[in-house]
């Protein structure tokens, strides 16, 4: 191997793929995805800054601004995550969650504003922003299942109608697959706690979002799901970014 492969290399380990941000036009200007770690990521638009669930301690938001927004999709310790929380500076977010996620909130002893509360299926707006909350749950509906539907969200926001599915976790449920006009779409996949790679391709394959993000996928083959999805509808791209 001579000097002039192995230095691109050399380049490519120095430089972790983890959080590059990605742009999405809308008919408003410009919409920044940043992923962040596992089920987290940043989206900026309009000079302002949207965390969902935040993880991963501090450092791993040195690169984004500080939030006007924080949405929060369930109790769990890797979405709801009270170290990182309490490492970000959140003196001008406001919160939109769930109502468990609120009360656990409530226990944490941060200087935030009341969260406002938003249910399975109620809508609000913020800066302009639709902000619309889905069911995320596991199969079969259960109540001492790991995702109980009604207490966990999903969301849907739109940004001057271009619209994203951040779907919280989450098997392949009717309201997923009945979703309409998805531009942008983040669906986990990682067994036991949402679904495997087989269901997750059905699912994005029912609701066709033009891009779909794996997150939250931590020990699945998210290449054999780009390819299931992108084999059985061209249309749809399957963006695999660095979360871990
Ligand atoms: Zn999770």
């Amino acid at each position: 191997m001579n000097k002039f492969f192995i230095l691109p290399i050399l380049l490519l380990l120095h430089f972790p793929v983890h959080a590059q941000p990605d742009t999405i036009q809308t008919g408003q200007g410009e919409l920044i995805i940043t992923p962040i770690q596992h089920g987290s990521l940043v989206l900026e638009y309009q000079g302002k800054t949207i965390y969902v669930d935040p993880y991963g301690g501090g450092k791993s938001y040195q690169e984004v601004k500080e939030p006007d927004l924080v949405l929060i999709t369930d109790i769990h310790g890797d979405h709801l995550h009270e170290e990182t929380l309490k490492a970000l500076s959140l003196e001008k977010a406001d919160f939109i969650v769930p109502a468990a996620v609120k009360e656990k909130l409530g226990e944490m002893e941060l200087s935030i504003p009341e969260p406002e509360v938003l249910a399975n299926g109620e809508q609000t707006s913020w800066e302009g922003i639709q902000i619309e909350a889905i069911p995320m749950y596991n199969l079969p509906e259960t109540s001492d299942s790991r995702h109980p539907k009604g207490r966990g969200n999903g969301y849907v926001l739109s940004f001057d109608g271009t619209r994203v599915y951040i779907s919280g976790d989450t098997e392949a449920i009717p309201e997923m697959r009945a979703l309409k006009d998805i531009d942008v779409a983040f669906v986990p996949m990682n067994l036991p706690y949402t679904m495997d790679i087989q269901q997750a391709a059905e699912g994005v394959l029912a609701f066709a979002p033009e891009v779909i993000y794996p997150y939250h996928y931590k020990g699945s083959d998210v290449e054999a799901f780009k390819q299931k999805v992108e084999s059985q509808n061209p249309n749809i791209e399957v963006r695999l970014r660095e979360w871990y």
